[in-house]
Order: structure tokens, then C-alpha cells, then sequence
């Protein structure tokens, strides 16, 4: 089977070196791989996402000498997939609808002990786990949108032990089974206020979809894997194997802050510099 990787950026703003480290790095492990190589925008978030980065973020990746497969997939146009998903799960019983605000969690969860998540945000509280029906009912005909969260305890208890391989991807190191440990997230989000999904959601449905075997990320990703992998169970998706690479801007931005350069590849390029050069700032 021919694997198959993917580079999945946000359109929120250009790119700079630490997306130009991790396309490249995903772009030579799939090579040496012999994979295919697809692109996906994750544009879910319309007040943040802009077809101008879009475009951008293109023009930069083939700059640097990435070829992809066409038609890129941007899950603005995947939501039926999404609302799928979710169906799926509030049919096992596992979705609750979730209501309040940032500032009422802000303030059930100031006192000392709440437990946080692996990104430090606190656990959403219990309240609304198990609201009677006529209570959302009136809720929502009072005009409330709320967002939709998973029942954690009950998904990991469905699910039971789960597992992923880290580092099949990397020819120079060695594949290791990580154990997922999806509850250190409590009841994650997984349909905003605003959009029919969430990242967690959309990132399994669609690496389902794209029939991804390799996912080449950051390390910053590593911990919401656990969630990935307990949804890919859920939803009866098959698991890639994961490859969490190191992240690049806090080094390599920080000296070339020294030179007083920004370093967004647009800066980089209109400074003159190479793709070649570029490989070189990012260690690659
Ligand atoms: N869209 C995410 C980002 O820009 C990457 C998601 C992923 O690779 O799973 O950071």
C-alpha cells in the first residue's frame, strides 16, 4: 500500500520558519517513503481563516519545492462529513450540548486543584453532563447555541486501553507504542458555537477521508493525539501512524531575531534568500 501523508495548514497568517520546517521535514519523510502527498487547509475558524493567506501559504510551500496532489482539500467544505461524525457519536450516547460561556467557565474553575489539560486550559465543569432534556429544550428555544462536548469518561470507558505508533514515519528513529490518555483532556469540544466541528473532529474525520497513513506534526500536537485516537476509535476510523516532530520557532527565531529579521518566509524570500538557505536556517 502506497502511504500517504498530508500537510495540513491554518490560513490565519503567512508562514514562517517553523511551518517551513515542518512542510519540509513531512515533504522528505514522505519521499523517502515513496508516499503521496496531499494538502489540506484547515479553515474551519471563519473569523480567523482568509483565502489571501490561503493563496499565500501555496505560493510559499511550492516556493520551497513541495509538489501536491490536486484538488487541495479545505474542510470549510467538509461540515456534512462533520455533522456526520457527530451524529454518529450522539447516537452512542457520547455528545452533550454545552452552554457555558467562557466567562462562567472562567469562574467555575478558578478555585485551587481544577484539573487542566495537557494545552493548561481548566476541564470543562460537570454542569451541564446531565441536564434533563426539557431543560436544553428551553435552553435552546431561548435562542442558546451551545457548543458540543464528549462525554469523556464515558468514551474512554467504551473504548478501554488505546494506543498509537509514534515515529513510523522517521526513517531515523525507531517506532515506540505510546498509550493515549485521551482523559487528561476531560469533555474536549467537539462542534463550536459557530462551526458544526472542532480541530479534534475534523483532523480524525479527514485524515480518515484522505485515507492519510502518515501524520508528520509538530510536538506541540503530541498530547491531542490521545484525543485522535480515542475519536478514530470511536467513529471506527482506521489510526496513521503519528510522527511529532520538534518545533523550530524558538530557536531559530530567536536568533534570527538578532538580525532583526521577521521570519515569515515572505520576509525571507523578498530578502533574497533560497529555498536551500532556508533548509539550512531550520537545521534540515
Ligand atoms: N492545522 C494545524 C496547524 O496548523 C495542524 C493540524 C495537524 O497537523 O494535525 O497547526
Amino acid at each position: 500500500m502506497t502511504p500517504v501523508f498530508r500537510f495540513a495548514p491554518s490560513p490565519n497568517g503567512r508562514l514562517h520558519l517553523g511551518h517551513a520546517y515542518a512542510a519540509m521535514r513531512d515533504y522528505d519523510l514522505c519521499r523517502r517513503a515513496g508516499g503521496r502527498f496531499l494538502l489540506r487547509i484547515e479553515d474551519i475558524d471563519p473569523e480567523r481563516s482568509r483565502p489571501q493567506f490561503e493563496a499565500a501559504i501555496l505560493d510559499d510551500l511550492a516556493w520551497l519545492g513541495l509538489v501536491w496532489e490536486e484538488p487541495v482539500m479545505r474542510q470549510s467544505e467538509r461540515m456534512d462529513a462533520y455533522r456526520a461524525a457527530l451524529d454518529r457519536l450522539r447516537e452512542l450516547g457520547l455528545l452533550y450540548p454545552a452552554f457555558m460561556s467562557r466567562k462562567e467557565i472562567a469562574e467555575a474553575t478558578a478555585g485551587p486543584g481544577w484539573p487542566r489539560d495537557p494545552d493548561g486550559a481548566p476541564h470543562y465543569p460537570p454542569r451541564d453532563r446531565d441536564l434533563p432534556a426539557a431543560e436544553v429544550e428551553h435552553r435552546l428555544a431561548e435562542g442558546a447555541r451551545p457548543a458540543l462536548r464528549l462525554r469523556m469518561d464515558r468514551a474512554v470507558a467504551e473504548a478501554g486501553d488505546l494506543h498509537w505508533i509514534e515515529g513510523g514515519a522517521d526513517s531515523n528513529g525507531t517506532d515506540e507504542r505510546r498509550t493515549a490518555d485521551p482523559a487528561a483532556w476531560g469533555d474536549v469540544i467537539l462542534a463550536r458555537r459557530d462551526v458544526p466541528t472542532s480541530y479534534h473532529l475534523a483532523v480524525v474525520v479527514d485524515d480518515a477521508y484522505q485515507g492519510v497513513t502518515h501524520v508528520v506534526r509538530g510536538r506541540d500536537l503530541l498530547h491531542a493525539t490521545s484525543v485522535h485516537v480515542l475519536l478514530q476509535h470511536l467513529l471506527g476510523l482506521p489510526r496513521p501512524h503519528y510522527h511529532h516532530h520538534r518545533l523550530i520557532v524558538d530557536a531559530t527565531g530567536a536568533k534570527l531575531s538578532k538580525s532583526a529579521r521577521d521570519t515569515t518566509l515572505a520576509d525571507l524570500r523578498a530578502d533574497g534568500a533560497t529555498p536551500a538557505e532556508i533548509r539550512d536556517m531550520v537545521g534540515l
